[in-house]
């Protein structure tokens, strides 16, 4: 809890704890409006549980758009970092440390790749996997330059960056944020004639997806999509980019989405359905949440078109990142969380189809593993998920609405089929109750 001097109307300078109601005004107060936060304010957190600054304690059912998968405050996690933090920090890559290269070993053993890129956000290694891919595209492939197109899909979420907006069919997130990025064609997400046809343009040097759309509103594509996606990209000589930052890492009840049906701890190719991506990029809950990890793999092939100089970043594979990394991706395999999260997603759905069945307010769940979403009946722009989601919160379960009418459900993957269905209770005693 906060203890801090503030001051009330210019005047009374006093100590005083802050509630979360001041804490609220601060932020609205002083830090830009680019988030609408649900009116409640966390103070600690420690596995599927967070607590408000009163106290209150609430199952967290967004787990920071997937990033906390190993749960809040992770011990394994945290002492990682904390071991590191007081050890080295940052060294730049203008030095070799003596953390990185271990964490290089682990990652692209753990995924099967032949090199990693580090960065810190999402954006960031999407950014990566573009010029990558641009790259290649002009080095091996032989485009002429600037003339390269990435294929991305309608209803898309890659981050935030000028370039990333400038493919986005979002206004809220490219409105007014022009001139934008060229080089990128749009097609309707899973739809695989229309990837076969944009794959016969010209200059096709990629197409870039995710293997569910998170933002958009956890929207599953058919089952042979991705793998299908990838043998036309291979027929075309294109790259298949996997953007896994929200689904990967056990998070739909495999390592990666583009695993298909397998739950194997590390990545593996005995599934029929496993979509090879040339270039994957993870970020989110590579970190268990705790500190901005993102990465790029690939093969040599594609990889090492990149030479000294030509990209980088000062805290990308620093010693923290790359310690924290690897404890993340520890406990995702010691404690079978995608195993977990495929077991739990089966029941959490069919505890909501009872639920469906016996109300009029909710239309239809869907999902993978513990990635899934409700349909609110109600127009996209009405408050009903909204309101919803705020009584969701008043009975102690925080989770927030995505593209108007729906609502996510993406609980920390270490939660157990007891509090699982304690949760399903809430849901289902705020759902029965609700008033419009
Ligand atoms: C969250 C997300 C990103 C962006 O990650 P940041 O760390 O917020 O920059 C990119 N792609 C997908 C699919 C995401 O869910």
């Amino acid at each position: 809890m906060s203890d801090t001097k503030i001051q009330i109307k210019g005047m009374i300078t006093t100590e005083k704890k802050l509630t979360s109601s001041d804490l609220m005004q601060l932020e609205d107060k002083h830090g830009a409006h680019n988030y609408h936060p649900l009116p409640v304010v966390l103070a600690k957190g420690e596995g599927v549980y967070v607590w408000d600054v009163e106290g209150k304690q609430y199952f967290d059912f967004l787990s920071a758009y997937s990033a906390v998968n190993q749960g809040h405050c992770h011990p394994k996690i945290i002492g990682a970092m904390m071991d590191q933090a007081q050890t080295l920090t940052l060294t730049s890559r203008a030095f070799y440390n003596d953390t990185l290269g271990v964490y290089e070993k682990y990652v692209t053993e753990y995924f099967g790749f032949d090199k990693v890129l580090p960065m810190n956000t999402g954006a960031e290694a999407v950014e990566t996997a573009i010029k990558l891919c641009r790259k290649w595209a002009y080095e091996k492939k032989g485009i002429n330059e600037n003339d390269a197109k990435i294929i991305v899909c309608d209803g898309n979420f890659h981050g935030r960056t000028t370039t990333i907006i400038s493919f986005s069919n979002d206004p809220d997130a490219n409105k007014n944020f022009g001139p934008f990025t060229p080089g990128f064609i749009r097609i309707p997400y899973d739809d695989i004639d229309a990837l076969e046809k944009a794959l016969q343009t010209e200059n096709v040097a990629g197409f870039l997806v995710e293997p569910i759309q998170g933002e958009a509103g956890v929207y599953v594509p058919a089952t042979d999509f991705l793998a299908n996606a990838r043998g036309l990209c291979s027929k075309y000589n294109a790259l298949f980019i996997a953007d896994e930052v929200q689904t990967g890492i056990a998070r739909t009840g495999s390592l990666l989405a583009v695993c298909g049906n397998c739950t194997c701890e590390k990545k593996c190719e005995k599934q029929a359905t496993y979509a090879q991506p040339d270039i994957l990029i993870l970020g989110k809950a590579l970190s268990g949440g705790v500190y901005p990890v993102s990465a790029v793999l690939a093969n040599d092939e594609v990889m090492m078109v990149i030479k000294p100089g030509q990209h980088g970043s000062t805290f990308g594979g620093n010693p923290i990142a790359a310690r924290v990394a690897v404890a993340a991706l520890d406990v995702v395999a010691d404690e079978q969380l995608a195993l977990n999260a495929r077991r739990l997603g089966d029941l959490f759905r069919s505890e909501m189809e009872k639920i469906i069945a016996s109300n009029e307010l909710i239309l239809k769940v869907r999902g993978k593993g513990l990635l899934n979403a409700i349909i609110v009946n109600d127009t996209p722009d009405s408050q009903t998920a909204w309101n919803l989601c705020v009584a969701l919160k008043d009975n102690g379960l925080l989770a927030k609405p995505t593209h108007g009418n729906i609502i996510r459900f993406a609980p920390p993957l270490v939660i157990t089929e007891s509090q699982l269905m304690e949760c399903v209770a809430i849901i289902k005693k705020t759902i029965e109750n609700f008033k419009k």
